[in-house]
């Protein structure tokens, strides 16, 4: 039960939201396709904008192509209160991933406005885009797109100025949707967990203590290719039992380092791959992520080390290539405490949990206060179709977000 004599969202209206919403790029099974910049992409932006401007917002696309509602406040040039996520969805997903987040900032503009509530701060709720593929929207906030429009290349080959334009954006202008430091003073993103362990404490909310970093590193073990049946066992380089090495050393790094990091080899290229050859060459990819960038680093470190003693046991190169690293971005403490006293506040029960996957939220975060929360994810299944959290759960999130702006806008200096 719901204590509480500040106004609540209305769940009716939310859940019957995102069913609408999921009804742009439905799939024959219960999903829904609307990967970014497609017809139903498009659709559901137009959709998205309408929902925006009745609710009481004005509507402005950037130059990434980011929908951004405002909803005024009484304080002109206060930095916003930010909320938002993506409705661009994996080719085969399901209804609440990125959606929730949007239309529950959406549904907490409107009972606001209902209600006649004004806050000092004015509101600003986000549609980011192509958060599935190229994060784009997001990272134009935060000033951090590659300059080269290459990049951004479509698989089917589509320029990134034609996806822009299609969606009311400006490639020759991408610079400009960079926010200017304080207009946005906190941001804070809604999202289903993507994960069990709600599910399994029984918890309605997660408050999320931050967005985890991620190395990611491609590794090339070259061996020496011969005759898999004449080259005796001690004469080989088999840079595939080299590979075999590197796997297990990465899994005893994830499992046995104190600590909460995840350590993965998800990917694997053996050549010549032949039944009767001893492999010459084999490349794999590493997926490193944790809270904590210096414990990344040692993480890093001491792979390295093992790769050494590896290529020496087994008589191969090891050559070891950053391809990726994303900083880890901590949630602000005070957004950290405005949620959880709202927890409190509406009887719900929760915890603290890192985010493992990445989020709108983590380029906000480098340039503004940030906090997420996350409801619970059925049997922690996302990017499927069966991705499920029920109405009650999506309005309770929906709850703790308009509560949590409620108090950020007391706790922020207008
Ligand atoms: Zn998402």
């Amino acid at each position: 039960m719901i204590v509480t004599s500040v106004p609540l969202i209305n769940s009716d209206r939310l859940n019957r939201n995102i069913a609408q919403l999921a009804q742009i790029g439905k799939l024959p099974n219960g999903g829904v396709s609307r990967v970014a910049f497609t017809r139903e992409d498009i659709l559901a932006r137009q959709l998205v904008q309408s929902w925006m401007i009745d609710a009481g917002m004005t509507v402005r696309i950037d130059a990434a192509a980011n929908i951004i509602g405002t909803y005024a406040g009484k304080i002109a040039d206060a930095g916003a209160l930010a909320t938002g996520s993506h409705i661009d969805t994996v080719p085969v997903a399901g209804h609440y991933d990125g959606v929730l987040g949007v239309l529950s900032g959406i549904e907490m503009v409107r009972v606001l406005h209902e209600n006649n509530i004004v806050l000092d701060h004015p509101i600003e709720v986000i549609v980011f885009t192509d958060e599935e593929c190229t994060v784009i929207g997001c990272k134009a906030m935060a000033g951090n797109t590659v300059n080269d429009p290459n990049y951004y290349r479509r698989n089917d080959e589509t320029a990134i100025e034609v996806c822009l334009e299609k969606a009311g954006g400006d490639w020759s202008k991408i610079a400009t949707a960079k926010r200017k430091p304080g207009e946005i003073a906190a941001f804070v993103e809604l999202h289903v967990e993507q994960g069990g362990i709600l599910e399994n404490t029984g918890e309605a909310i997660a408050v999320v203590i931050g967005i985890v970093g991620q190395y990611r590193h491609t590794v090339t073990i070259t061996g020496r290719p011969n005759h898999a049946g004449t080259t005796p066992m001690n004469k080989r380089k088999d840079a595939l039992v080299a590979a075999a090495q590197v796997v297990l050393a990465v899994n005893k790094l994830g499992v046995e380092t104190p600590g909460e990091q995840v350590a993965t080899v998800g990917y694997l290229n053996v050549l010549p791959n032949a039944v009767n050859i001893v492999p010459a060459k084999v490349e794999l990819k590493i997926d490193l992520r944790d809270l904590s960038q210096k414990h990344l680093d040692n993480l890093l470190s001491e792979l390295k080390q093992q790769l050494i003693q590896i290529a020496e046991a087994t008589k191969t190169e090891i050559v070891i290539n950053q391809a990726l690293h994303v900083l880890p971005t901590l949630a602000q403490a005070k957004i950290l405490d405005a949620i959880s006293q709202v927890c409190q506040q509406l009887n719900l029960s929760y915890s603290y949990l890192p985010s493992r996957a990445g989020h709108d939220a983590q380029e906000i975060g480098r340039f503004a206060d940030m906090g997420m929360i996350f409801v619970p994810s059925r049997a922690g299944i996302s990017h499927a179709e069966d991705e499920y959290t029920s109405p009650e759960q999506c309005s309770q999130g929906a709850n703790v977000l308009l509560q949590t702006f409620l108090k950020l806008d007391r706790l922020y200096q207008a």
